[in-house]
């Protein structure tokens, strides 16, 4: 009697891109990366600072890339 080979199953592809990393937040209508610190940026009307996180695309993917976490 033949024997079926099992059916090798392949991992699902994760896409290296913002929106599949673990320091991809989206909040309030825009996408912050808190893979580090808020850094200050100059608000050019009225010349007063902030501290932000940088902002980034969905779509974008930088070195630091992470996959999220399964908690
Ligand atoms: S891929 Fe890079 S820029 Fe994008 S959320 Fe992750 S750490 Fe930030």
């Amino acid at each position: 009697m033949a024997t079926r080979k099992p059916k090798k199953i392949e991992p699902a592809e994760t896409l290296v891109a913002c929106e599949n990393c673990r320091y991809f937040v989206p909040k309030e209508g825009r996408n912050e990366c808190r893979r580090n610190p808020p850094t200050m940026a100059v608000d050019f009307q009225d010349g007063g600072t902030i501290s932000m996180f940088p902002l980034v695309d969905s779509g974008e993917w930088c070195g630091a890339w992470a996959a999220k976490l399964n908690s």
